[in-house]
């Protein structure tokens, strides 16, 4: 009795010990919290001013929810799908289909290297240019989605006049002056803008500094100096820009450069910062107007530059008061623009290849048969259509989040990010299945130009591999964990007092938080998932899927803290490890958007297959990514350690099956409701035109399929004999099958018209010797099969699209 007495005192001391430092908070922030604190202001990294704003811009939303380890799934669907005013779905189904009907990319590309000026023309009138600008100011004062829109279906028809028309509406001037623009400069600029009256572009890439933009070494020093006759305050700016879009063609300058105020003549501070400023092109000392070719692309790009030119102060945005607030200017309006424009573009660039090449494998035969029900042609076909509807999916999501009035910094980084990686492999898929149609360049090419301008998307608004390695997670993992922000604006306290409270609130919290996201994860583990609670009114065959995703939301956010925590600021450059980290939770986000989708377009149940593949692929890409962070973890024995938390009885997720991809694939090959769907919002155009002739050419093949059977049955049975002699060919025998009785004589024509059109559909352009000029005149053999030249030859001829290199 003794003895037990003795044993129960001991453990009780122990608990006492073990526990009270953390119950009393005096003896916890003197044992505990403070020597942490001291660890964490050795380990962690200074942050720098543009550090700072880069992190704390836009907001957090569901990027939250998924780090939290239990997304409230039911927040998501409650959020409905923007949709269009009766305006803007007028402006789509009119101006922008007739701006479709304007221009061709083979033209503009190789012919008039830019857009001919009459479409110049016809995109400032009808307002392309200021679609964010409010009405107040005489835009058109479209929402994210509806832009989202316009710029998708552009790109369905011309990349050219569709980056055109989307640099002017994401991140520059006019999203610059919206928001911090001095009632004067909105006054005066806005309304031109709008109108076309002045063409913009912003510039912030040096030579020096691409990616470490906010390292840029342009500068301007603050100074007295002669304008409009009198002698004013200002800055002289020198600076060197290259890759600069509408660059060669803008009127308006946006300019970013770091101002410096070595005389102290706006106050205290010499290195004032980043600073936008909006200079006329005429301005004297501006150099502009050359171009770069970016993999063939004709839209506007290229190099300014000025040396030692004097410009006022209230051409700074925002004036005086701005001098040095330029990178939180950029950094909080990016989100929206990054989120709008690639992933619109590039769904848009998706939904061109996912139609036409549907289209053109069920009417390209070989073996005898078309070539989409080929296996290794159907597993192409399967990740295009499973990759499009969660790009689509991802795409309206986001759009609809910034019109919330959302700032997603994280979430459009992976929209960007996630988009065009996708359409990189859709238009990688494409071209294999397309062969040397793809390849032989030409105006019934519709996706040779796609392919090679691909990696303009993957760089420009954050390249990729920085946006995948240090961006994603890096921005995220601060962002949105509930903590760890706090803890770091803690430890960058100055005040002693104040930074150990706050400190010790924070960690604690998180001490708590990570315990319950080790118990969940383990349990969700242990138990298959099978018990976390699901929003009530979901499609019963998605009901596992908000199950598996609250799983895989707990192990990122296990093992974010345990990362971060036994890492700390090393993991910033641990770049492959963050990386992965960012492919979970990027995943999880496209599993939201996706089932989102699914939702929104009322569960039709002839769409499920392209949801189950865009699931399925996604929950096997974030598991492959959590367990190249686990197998590579710096301490092993803490990878293997979380290895049996996250996946105590082995690995759950696996490839989308066959038979599902199957079920994809055949989706794409067929003429349905779903594929309309599927590449809804896109120009067809011309019957007569490339994509016209493939719709066309698809549904004749559709039609003569049975008639074919037919012919075949016959043949295999002996009743038709398909002997021919040589020069005789298909025709021949529908002229025996129609005598023999087995096809009727307009089942006959039917075939002769497939036959034809299926010719048309596989011819390449070809041209004259020297491919120089004769590039305006394909097909050599007197016709252009499938050429938007042929289709109107007069474009050549008229005087106002002669190549032109400005507007
Ligand atoms: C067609 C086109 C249009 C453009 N339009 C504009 C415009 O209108 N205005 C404007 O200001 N700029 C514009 N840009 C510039 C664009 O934003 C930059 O090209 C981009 O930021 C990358 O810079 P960089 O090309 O110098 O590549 P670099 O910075 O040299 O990067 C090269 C590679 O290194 C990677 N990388 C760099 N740092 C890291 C890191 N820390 N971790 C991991 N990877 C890293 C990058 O991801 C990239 O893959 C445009 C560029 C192009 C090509």
């Amino acid at each position: 009795m003794s003895l037990f007495v003795a044993w129960l005192g001991a453990l009780i001391a122990l608990v006492a010990i073990l526990v009270v430092p953390f119950t009393v908070p005096a003896l916890r922030r003197a044992l505990i919290t403070r020597p942490l604190l001291l660890r964490f202001r050795r380990v962690m990294p200074r942050m720098s001013q543009t550090e700072r704003e880069a992190l704390e811009a836009g907001t957090v939303g569901w990027d939250g929810e998924l780090f939290s380890g239990r997304p409230a799934w039911d927040q998501l669907l409650a959020i409905p799908r923007s949709t269009l005013t009766a305006e803007e779905q007028h402006f789509l189904d009119h101006e922008v289909e007739t701006l479709c009907t304007m221009v061709s990319d083979w033209e503009t590309t190789n012919v008039h290297k830019d857009l001919p000026p009459r479409v110049w023309q016809y995109i400032k009138d009808q307002g392309f240019l200021g679609m964010i600008i409010p009405k107040a100011f005489g835009g058109l004062g479209f929402s994210a989605y509806a832009h989202s829109q316009v710029v998708m279906k552009l790109c369905t028809r011309c990349a050219t006049v569709a980056v055109t028309v989307l640099v002017p509406n994401s991140l520059g001037p006019g999203e610059l002056l919206l928001h911090y623009g001095t009632d004067a400069q909105k006054r005066h600029y806005l309304p031109r803008l709008a109108r076309g009256e002045e063409i913009p572009c912003f510039a912030l890439t040096n030579p020096q500094a691409g990616s470490d933009a906010a390292a840029i070494p342009d500068w301007g020093v603050v100074c007295e100096g002669d304008h409009d006759g009198k002698r004013v305050l200002g800055l002289r700016v020198t600076w060197d820009k290259r890759y600069i879009t509408l660059g060669p063609v803008a009127t308006l300058l946006g300019l970013a450069f770091r101002a410096y105020d070595p005389r102290h003549l706006v106050g205290e501070r010499q290195d004032l910062g980043i600073t936008c400023a909006l200079i006329p092109t005429s301005h004297p000392g501006v150099e502009i107007g050359r171009r770069h070719m970016p993999l063939n692309a004709v839209f506007q790009n290229g190099p300014n530059s000025g040396h030692d030119v004097f410009i006022p102060m209230d051409w700074v945005i925002g004036g005086a008061p701005m001098l040095g607030k330029g990178w939180r200017m950029l950094m909080e309006s990016l989100a929206a623009g990054r989120g709008i424009s690639l992933p619109s573009s590039n769904t848009g660039m998706g939904k061109l290849a996912v139609r036409t090449t549907g289209a053109y494998a069920r009417v390209r035969r070989q073996f005898n048969m078309p070539i989409g029900r080929f296996e290794g042609v159907e597993e192409a076909l399967t990740r295009m259509g499973g990759n499009l509807y969660a790009m689509d999916a991802t795409r309206a999501l986001t759009a609809t989040i910034v019109d919330r009035g959302e700032k997603p910094s994280v979430l459009s980084g992976i929209a960007k990010l996630h988009i065009t990686e996708r359409a990189r492999d859709i238009i990688n898929d494409a071209m294999d299945i397309a062969g040397g149609k793809g390849i032989c360049m030409g105006p019934s090419n519709v996706l040779g130009a796609a392919y090679m301008q691909m990696p303009v998307s993957i760089t420009v608004e954050g390249a990729n591999i920085l946006t995948r390695s240090l961006i994603i997670f890096g921005q995220g993992a601060i962002r949105c964990h509930p903590y760890v922000l706090r803890e770091m604006a803690a430890t960058q306290e100055r005040d002693r007092r104040r930074a150990l409270l706050d400190f010790d609130r924070a960690l604690f919290a998180h001490l708590r938080f990570a315990a319950r996201n080790f118990l969940r994860a383990l349990a969700l583990g242990l138990t298959g998932s099978h018990f976390v609670r699901v929003p009530v009114d979901v499609a019963p065959e998605t009901h596992r899927y908000y199950q598996q995703l609250t799983r895989l939301s707990s192990s990122l956010a296990l093992i974010s803290d345990v990362a971060m925590g036994s890492l700390g600021g090393a993991l910033k450059r641990k770049e492959k490890l963050s990386a992965r980290l960012g492919d979970v939770l990027s995943q999880l986000y496209v599993c939201s958007a996706t089932l989102w989708r699914f939702e929104q377009d009322g569960r039709q149940p002839a769409d499920a297959p392209l949801m189950h593949w865009a699931i399925w692929d996604a929950m096997f890409k974030a598991q492959s990514a959590l367990e190249g962070v686990l197998d590579n973890f710096p301490n092993p024995m803490l990878g293997a350690l979380m290895r049996r938390v996250v996946f105590p009885l082995g690995r759950p997720y696996v490839m989308p099956a066959d038979e599902l991809g199957h079920e994809v694939a055949k989706l794409l090959i067929e003429p349905s409701a779903t594929r309309d769907r599927l590449t809804g919002g896109m120009f067809i155009g011309d019957p007569e035109e490339p994509v016209g002739l493939l719709e066309r050419a698809l549904a004749l093949t559709m039609a003569a399929e049975p008639v074919e059977r037919r012919l075949s049955d016959a043949i295999r049975s002996g009743a038709l004999d398909a002997r021919l002699p040589p020069g005789k060919g298909a025709p021949e025998i529908a002229a025996r099958a129609v005598s023999a009785g087995v096809i009727s004589e307009s089942e006959a024509a039917l075939l002769a018209s497939q036959r034809e059109l299926a010719a048309r559909v596989v011819r390449v352009d070809d041209f004259a010797q020297d491919l120089g000029t004769s590039l305006l005149v394909p097909g050599e053999q007197g016709e252009a099969p499938m050429s938007a030249a042929s289709a109107s030859p007069r474009v050549f001829a008229e005087p106002d699209t002669m190549p032109m290199s400005a507007p």
